[in-house]
């Protein structure tokens, strides 16, 4: 492929987002007023830089020789042996830099952030990857860099906490509400009204006010791309299935992209289970949730009757949001992309099942995947191909899953 065609200039197959950032009735831009010019500016900022060609190969440029594209696609041989159905595939998003897909939308952000003059970039982080991964490329860049962690977060992620800091970022503590990730995007926005001249804010998931749901999306864009060449060149087909998980839906959206209108293709989103679909006890919310708006967009989202979030839970830091992207709400109403969840013990069966078959630890996230993949592909003949986004490495997990799991490491 092109360097020059990596991120869409046209949307030629696709007529969304319109023009005001909406996905059917999802998505949209619901923020304050002081935030409308700043969104504008950077939804044109974006629509100038992806039909510059200049642009276009930096962003293909850093990808290939600091993220480290492309990723593999591996026929897991030993895990389709021991399912005894469809061939599985992995597409190995977790061989990139800093262990996660999450790197490309911010080596894009960055690059935008560079083109509209910018020097102080600020992030929001859950478990900590995507503050890692903004805090080593504004480390490259020279970008000032403040990350927002739930208080919460950084007592639960302080390895990553220090992995931040080591890359010359301020990590600043949320000590508001749950301290956790909801608190930290507040904050984060918060900051973004106050500074904004200098400031952009690097958003973490293809969620919120538009563009972000589409600046994301367009950035992982490149996933679908590569693994749309490399299952044709392996097995000159495309897959039964393609599987993702889905927390605010970057790395699905990305892997889905480039299939969206190959009907024979179904797409698979697998949300976190958590303790099962009880209220407070899951972040399943096309099992449990309802429409609304949450930071920046109206879509499917956990919350009671007074429209108050409800709490959530799921095994995985990164999967435990209450409101999933609009991309997602509506592909999903227009039945394009199926969605299921697996549970916490789910989750943590796929994470030693892969682990043991193929020597492969794959983050809690992406376990929600194998987890859901693999039953799929035990259920499919030897002739389907079952494709699984392996979204990042579970280094990072080893001590959670171990206590889940009734162990305690101790160094
Ligand atoms: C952050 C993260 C996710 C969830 O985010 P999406 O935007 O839904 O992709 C999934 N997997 C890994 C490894 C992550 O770090």
């Amino acid at each position: 492929m092109s360097a020059s065609s990596l991120i869409p200039t046209t949307e030629p197959r696709f007529s969304v987002p319109d023009r005001r950032g909406r996905f059917g009735k999802f998505g949209g831009l619901y923020v304050p007023e002081t935030l409308m010019t700043p969104l504008l500016d950077l939804a044109a900022a974006y629509e100038q830089a992806r039909k510059d060609p200049q642009f276009q190969r930096q962003f293909a440029d850093m990808l290939r020789d600091y993220a480290g594209r492309p990723t593999g696609l591996y026929f897991a041989e030993s895990l389709t042996r021991h399912l005894g159905g469809a061939k599985v595939y992995l597409k190995r998003e977790d061989m990139l830099h800093t262990g996660a897909h999450k790197i490309n939308n911010v080596v894009g952000q960055a690059l935008l952030a560079l083109r509209m003059g910018k020097k102080r970039i600020i992030a929001e982080t859950g478990a900590g990857q995507h503050g890692t991964a903004t805090a080593a490329v504004c480390a490259r860049f020279g970008l000032k860099c403040v990350i927002y962690m739930g208080a919460t977060d950084m007592e639960r992620q302080a390895l990553n906490v220090y992995r931040m800091r080591l890359m010359g970022a301020e990590v600043r503590g949320v000590e508001a509400g749950q301290r956790t990730l909801k608190e930290a995007v507040n904050e984060a926005m918060r900051d973004w009204v106050t500074n904004v001249r200098e400031t952009h804010y690097i958003l973490g998931t293809a969620y919120g006010a538009h563009p972000y749901p589409m600046m994301v999306r367009d950035f992982h864009r490149i996933i679908s791309l590569e693994s749309r060449q490399q299952i044709m060149a392996a097995e000159g087909r495309l897959p039964g299935h393609v599987v993702a998980c889905v927390g605010g839906g970057s790395n699905a959206i990305g892997s889905f992209f480039e299939y969206l209108d190959e009907p024979a293709v179904k797409l698979v989103g697998v949300e976190a289970g958590g303790r099962g679909i009880r209220r407070g006890e899951h972040a399943a919310r096309f099992a449990g949730g309802r429409l609304g708006v949450l930071q920046g967009c109206m879509t499917s989202i956990l919350m009671d009757d007074e429209g108050q979030i409800e709490g959530t839970h799921s095994v995985s830091a990164g999967l435990d949001y209450a409101a999933v992207g609009p991309e997602h709400a509506y592909y999903r109403e227009r039945g394009r992309i199926e969605f299921a969840y697996a549970t916490d013990a789910e989750c943590l069966e796929g994470f030693q099942l892969l682990s043991r078959t193929e020597g492969i630890i794959p983050a809690l996230e992406s376990s929600h995947a194998v987890a859901h993949g693999c039953k799929l592909a035990a259920a499919g003949r030897p002739g389907d191909v079952v494709m699984i986004n392996l979204s990042g490495r579970g280094d990072k997990d080893v001590w959670s899953a171990a206590r889940a799991m009734g162990e305690e490491i101790r160094l």
